[in-house]
């Protein structure tokens, strides 16, 4: 049995599988991310029930961040410095991982990019970024077929962007204002407009969805065109607003004006620009994927 383990802001999900079947998990679990003790001990928990008390055979964990996901760092596995009380400086993947038993670490939209290129809407490429447009911005790739990552990076969510004409919203992140996260995350939106995306009236729908699409669609451009992913999955809680994701496609032209790689420039933005195929929970996925990786 394999475990994979997605560690979010907000809720943890933990399942298991069989090494020839990470997508198929054959026990999951939620459950909120509250102390790192509490937290990490149902991980024990959730660990003990899947394998009968054995040991896993490996373990793939997708944790929120910001992480040190370098290999090659003495800090890898943990999280860093992170505003969420009490989970700075904690060795997330030595404390979860039983003695001995092979891990694999990512951060939550790199595992969330992993699940998406194998099992989603990426099967069939190699280059894939995944973003989560939810309570913050983050965005996590694998390029090639190799999950990318460090200590703390990549952080598109706070890209710089052009602003909107018609968006006079100061921003809302601590650090920039009006960086990408400042301007689309769901606190950005509650704080612009009172409601959250999927509640605007009629009359106001259609202009509100284009200001947000066109930082979203100017991310996936500045990506694009930074690594060349053929595929770009939107996700998150704001991505569900409906229309949103045909409004950044909407928005890409009048970005990209005909320049760029061929993924965005000569492509249908929708062969590009996808919602996530993978049902639920992305992360998690990954983390079990990356985990069989280890056993082969
Ligand atoms: P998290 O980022 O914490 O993992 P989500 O991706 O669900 O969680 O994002 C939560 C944010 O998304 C909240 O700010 C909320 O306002 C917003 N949100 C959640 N569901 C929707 C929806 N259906 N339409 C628009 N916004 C939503
Ligand atoms: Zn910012």
């Amino acid at each position: 049995m394999i475990v994979g383990i997605e560690t979010g802001g907000t809720k943890v999900v933990c399942a298991a599988a069989h090494r020839d079947s990470p997508d198929r998990p054959v026990l999951t679990r939620r459950f909120p991310t509250t102390t790192p003790e509490e937290t990490i001990g149902r991980i024990h928990d959730f660990v003990h029930e899947a394998t009968s008390g054995d040991a896993p055979e490996a373990v793939g964990l997708a944790s929120f961040g910001p992480v040190d996901a370098d290999p090659s760092s003495a800090r890898f596995g943990w999280i860093t410095t992170t505003p969420k009380p009490g989970w700075s400086n904690v060795d997330l993947l030595g404390r979860v991982t039983p003695q001995g038993v092979p891990s694999a670490f990512v951060s939550d939209v790199v595992g969330a990019a992993v699940g998406e290129l194998r099992y989603g809407a990426g099967r069939g490429t190699t280059s894939l970024a995944y973003a989560t447009i939810g309570t913050g911005v983050g965005v996590g790739m694998v390029l090639d077929g190799r999950p990318i990552g460090g200590d703390g990076w990549p952080e598109v969510g706070h890209l710089l962007v052009r602003r909107h004409p018609a968006d006079d919203f100061a921003g809302n992140c601590p650090f920039h204002g009006d960086c990408l996260e400042g301007l689309t995350a769901g606190p950005a939106v509650l704080a612009r407009w009172g409601v959250d995306a999927s509640s605007f009236a009629e009359d106001v729908r259609a202009e509100r969805l284009a200001i947000l699409a066109s930082y979203i669609a100017q991310m996936a451009y500045s990506v694009v065109l930074t690594v060349g992913a053929q595929r770009f999955v939107l996700g998150g809680g704001v991505m569900q607003s409906a229309g949103l994701l045909e409004a950044v496609r909407a928005a890409l032209p009048a970005i990209a004006r005909g320049y760029g790689p061929a993924s965005l420039s000569s492509a249908d933005p929708a062969e590009v620009l996808v919602a996530p195929g993978v049902a639920d929970s992305p992360g998690v996925i990954g983390a079990l994927a990356l985990a069989a990786d280890l056993l082969r």
